[in-house]
C-alpha cells in the first residue's frame, strides 16, 4: 500500500508548489519514477487521481505524467558508474523480477563491471520525484 503514501506526498508537494506560484488550476504534474523503485504504477496512478480530487488549487483530471528514470549505479571501490539497464540484459527474468519487488536484491545479482566489487550504491533512479508542474494562473 505504499503507493498511496507516495501519491500523497507527490500531491502535497504539487499543491505546495502551485500555491507558491499562485496557480489557479494545476493542469499537469510530471513525476519521475526510478527504475529501481518498487512500485505498482497502476495503483500509484489510481491513487494520484483519487487524491487529487478536492485539492486547492484544483488538479485537472488525468494531469499526471509518469516517467521512468534510468537507474545509475556507482562502485564504491573503483568509482565506475554504469546503468542498470545495461546490466539488466545479463540477468534472467526471475532476477529482474525479484529486483523489481525488492530493489536491494540488485546487490545480490550485480557486481561492478570493472573491478567485480559488490560494494556499490544506487546513485540515480531510485524513489519517486515530483519533477515539474504546469498550471493556469
Ligand atoms: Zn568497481
Amino acid at each position: 500500500m505504499h503507493e498511496w503514501a507516495l501519491a500523497e506526498s507527490i500531491i502535497m508537494a504539487a499543491v505546495e508548489e502551485a500555491q507558491k506560484e499562485k496557480l489557479k488550476t494545476i493542469t499537469q504534474v510530471t513525476v519521475h519514477i526510478g527504475e529501481l523503485q518498487q512500485i505498482e504504477k497502476e495503483i500509484f496512478l489510481f491513487a494520484l487521481n483519487e487524491l487529487s480530487k478536492s485539492q486547492k488549487p484544483p488538479i485537472k483530471k488525468d494531469a499526471f505524467l509518469l516517467k521512468t528514470e534510468k537507474s545509475t549505479l556507482t562502485c564504491k571501490n573503483c568509482g565506475e558508474t554504469w546503468k542498470y539497464s545495461d546490466m539488466k540484459k545479463k540477468l534472467n527474468e526471475t532476477e529482474t523480477e525479484s529486483i523489481h519487488f525488492i530493489p536491494e536484491v540488485v546487490f545480490v545479482h550485480m557486481r561492478c563491471p570493472r573491478c567485480g566489487s559488490p560494494d556499490f550504491e544506487i546513485t540515480k533512479g531510485r524513489g519517486v520525484v515530483l519533477s515539474s508542474i504546469k498550471g493556469v494562473r
